[in-house]
């Protein structure tokens, strides 16, 4: 499942510079994030919603306050991208633990990790600046530099089946 293009090129307006205020962007479509305390050891996220009032959903996003902050911003764009992607998959709440697993199948998991590094490390963000060195762009971006390394790799699977895709048979 894909983002619809209007909602991608609304985003991609939001992603004007590294960090990425993911925080914003979220609430700018509408959802609230806050930490809480007092999550178990185990929890890294959640994604829940609230009926305001009649037909009004209000979708909220609550993180692991004690997490470092590189782990609490893939957390907050891991939920926003179950709630773009997934919200009609579950009833009113969905739970992520430290692994990103909430109960739903891996491929939707992977949906929601993929979806969030996109999030975090735009491709117009990061292609400038794609010659600076891991951990330096993981501090740019404010995200893990495991999470930098898996972008940096699928993007150059991406490169590859790019250039296969434009190449012709040698004469
Ligand atoms: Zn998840």
């Amino acid at each position: 499942m894909r983002l619809d293009k209007e909602v991608q090129e609304f985003i991609k307006r939001l992603q004007t510079s590294a960090p990425v205020d993911i925080t914003g962007i979220a609430k700018v479509l509408g959802l609230k994030v806050w930490e809480s305390s007092n999550f178990d050891r185990g929890i890294a996220g959640k994604l829940f919603r609230e009926e305001k009032a009649p037909n009004s959903l209000v979708y909220n996003i609550v993180v692991r306050a004690q997490d470092p902050l590189v782990r609490k911003r893939f957390t907050v764009a891991h939920e926003l991208a179950h709630y773009l992607l997934h919200r009609h998959l579950f009833a009113t709440e969905l739970i992520d633990d430290a692994l990103y697993r909430s109960g739903l199948s891996t491929p939707i998991e992977a949906q929601a990790n993929g979806l969030a590094a996109e999030l975090l490390m735009p491709w117009h963000l990061l292609m400038p600046a794609i010659d600076i060195p891991i951990p330096s762009l993981a501090e740019m971006f404010q995200v893990s530099e495991q999470a930098m390394g898996i972008r940096l790799e699928s993007g150059r699977e991406i490169a590859i089946r790019g250039s296969v895709g434009r190449s012709r048979p040698m004469a």
